[in-house]
C-alpha cells in the first residue's frame, strides 16, 4: 500500500483518522512519522478522536516482545442502516461501521408501486431491525440506500430509471429521513438521519473490492439481475462519471437484436437480451415459467437445460460489450454478480472475451464471480455511508461539534 504524502498543514484530526481507517498509521510513532506533526499536535487530535468515542486502544506485542499499543477504528462505536432496493424484494440490514452484519431482513416489495409506498414500507421494518441489531435508535449514524437505477450522486435522486417506474427524480433522501422519523422516532428539527444512495452495481462493486480485491487499483463489477448495470472502482474509489452515468452498460445496443424491445424503449440493448427479464421472457416463448430474474436462478439452480443454455448465450452476449470495457479501462478484475451471474453465463463471458479481446487486455485480468453474494448491495451501501461520514472534511466537522 502506498503511504499518502501530507503536509503538517493538512492534517487535521479528520486526515489522522483517515491513515488510522486506512491502515497507513497504527501508533502514535507512525502518525509522527507521515504528518511530520509534533508528537504534542498528534496527542491533542487522537484526544478529539478518543473524546468522540471513534478508536480503540489494542495492546499487542511489538517485534521485540514489548507491548505496544495500536490505535484502530472502532467499527462498533455507532451502526448504519442499508438497504438493497431490488425490484420484488429488498433486503435491509443494520451493520457496523466495519460492514459487520448486526441483523437483517429480507421482505417482498414491489418498486413499481413508487417511493413513497416502497420507503415507507422499508422504514417500517427498521424498528425490530434495530431492535434485533442490539443496539438503540441513537446509535445509528446514516441510512445507506442501494437502487437499481441511475443516480444524480449529489442529490440522491434516481433519473430516468427504465426499472424504477414512478421513482424518476423523486426526492428519495428527504422521503426516507421523514418515514424514519415516523417509525424509528427523533426529530427531524434534531438533525434529520443522513441518507445516501447510490446505484447497486457501484455499491456492490465498492463492497468486494474492500472485502477482496483492495490491492486491485482498477475493478469492475457487472450486476446481472433483471437489468444489467455494472460499477467501477478506481484506485479504491466508485467512478461516477460526470453525473452518475458510468458503468450503464445494459442500454449498449447489439448490432443483431433489433427484435427485443427494452424498457427504455429502445430494441436491442444488451439488458433486453442478456438480463435476467430477458432470459425470464425467452424461457415463457419456450413454455417454462419463468417471470423474474429469481425465477431463472431458480431454474439454473436446478440445471434446467434451456435456463442453463440461454444463460451461457447470455454470457457470450454480453462478453461482447465487456470486450470493450476491458480494453478501455484494462481492470486488473471483472466480477460478474447478481442472480445470473453462475456457471453457465461465466462460461460465456470468458469464451467471448478470450476469444475477442485483445491480448495484452485480459493478460492480468482475472475473471471472477461474487464472494459476498446476496450481501454485497447492504455491504457496499454501508461502506458508502462510513466512507461518506468518515471523510476527512466530515469527520472534522462533525469532531467541532461534537466538541463544541
Ligand atoms: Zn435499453
Amino acid at each position: 500500500m502506498r503511504e499518502p504524502m501530507l503536509t503538517p498543514s493538512q492534517t487535521s484530526a479528520g486526515e489522522l483518522l483517515q491513515l488510522i481507517r486506512g491502515g497507513h498509521a497504527n501508533t502514535r510513532a507512525d502518525l509522527q512519522r507521515i504528518t511530520g506533526l509534533s508528537r504534542s499536535t498528534v496527542g491533542q487530535r487522537l484526544d478529539l478522536l478518543n473524546r468522540a468515542g471513534w478508536l480503540r486502544h489494542v495492546t499487542g506485542s511489538s517485534t521485540g516482545g514489548r507491548p505496544s499499543q495500536r490505535i484502530v477504528f472502532d467499527p462498533r462505536h455507532a451502526s448504519v442502516i442499508a438497504v438493497d432496493l431490488e425490484t420484488r424484494y429488498a433486503r435491509a440490514a443494520v451493520l457496523d461501521l466495519g460492514g459487520t452484519i448486526l441483523a437483517e431482513n429480507t421482505g417482498p416489495l414491489d418498486i413499481a408501486e413508487g417511493p413513497e409506498v416502497v420507503l415507507d414500507q422499508l422504514a417500517g421494518w427498521f424498528p425490530d431491525l434495530i431492535a434485533a441489531a442490539g443496539v438503540d435508535a441513537g446509535h445509528v449514524c446514516g441510512i445507506g440506500l442501494s437502487v437499481p437505477g441511475p443516480v444524480e450522486w449529489e442529490t440522491g435522486r434516481v433519473i430516468e430509471p427504465p426499472i424504477m417506474p414512478g421513482w424518476d427524480r423523486y426526492p428519495i433522501p428527504q422521503r426516507l429521513q421523514k418515514a424514519y422519523a415516523e417509525h424509528v422516532g427523533g426529530s427531524l428539527e434534531d438533525g434529520p438521519v443522513p441518507v445516501f444512495v447510490d446505484n447497486d452495481a457501484n455499491l456492490m462493486a465498492l463492497a468486494e473490492q474492500q472485502a477482496n480485491h483492495r490491492d486491485c487499483s482498477a475493478f469492475v463489477l457487472v450486476k446481472v439481475s433483471t437489468g444489467i448495470g455494472a460499477g467501477v472502482v478506481v484506485d479504491g474509489k466508485v467512478y461516477r462519471g460526470i453525473d452518475g452515468g458510468a458503468g450503464d452498460i445494459g442500454h449498449i445496443r447489439l448490432h443483431d437484436r433489433s427484435d427485443a424491445l427494452c424498457m427504455c424503449g429502445s430494441h436491442g440493448c444488451l439488458g433486453a437480451v442478456a438480463s435476467g427479464r430477458a432470459l425470464a421472457r425467452d424461457l415463457t416463448a419456450l413454455g417454462i415459467h419463468a417471470t423474474s430474474a429469481s425465477d431463472v436462478k431458480h431454474l439454473l439452480a436446478e440445471g434446467h437445460p434451456d435456463a442453463v443454455r440461454l444463460a451461457r448465450e447470455a454470457g457470450r452476449r454480453a462478453g461482447e460489450v465487456l470486450v470493450t470495457v476491458v480494453s478501455l479501462l484494462n481492470p486488473g478484475v471483472l466480477m460478474i454478480a447478481g442472480e445470473l451471474s453462475g456457471a453457465p453465463f461465466m462460461t460465456g463471458v470468458r469464451e467471448l472475451l478470450y476469444q475477442r479481446a485483445f491480448p495484452r487486455a485480459t493478460a492480468n485480468l482475472q475473471v471472477v464471480t461474487s464472494r459476498l453474494g446476496d450481501h454485497a448491495g447492504v455491504i457496499g451501501a454501508a461502506a458508502m455511508v462510513v466512507e461518506i461520514l468518515y471523510s476527512p472534511d466530515r469527520a472534522d466537522v462533525r469532531l467541532s461539534s461534537l466538541a463544541g
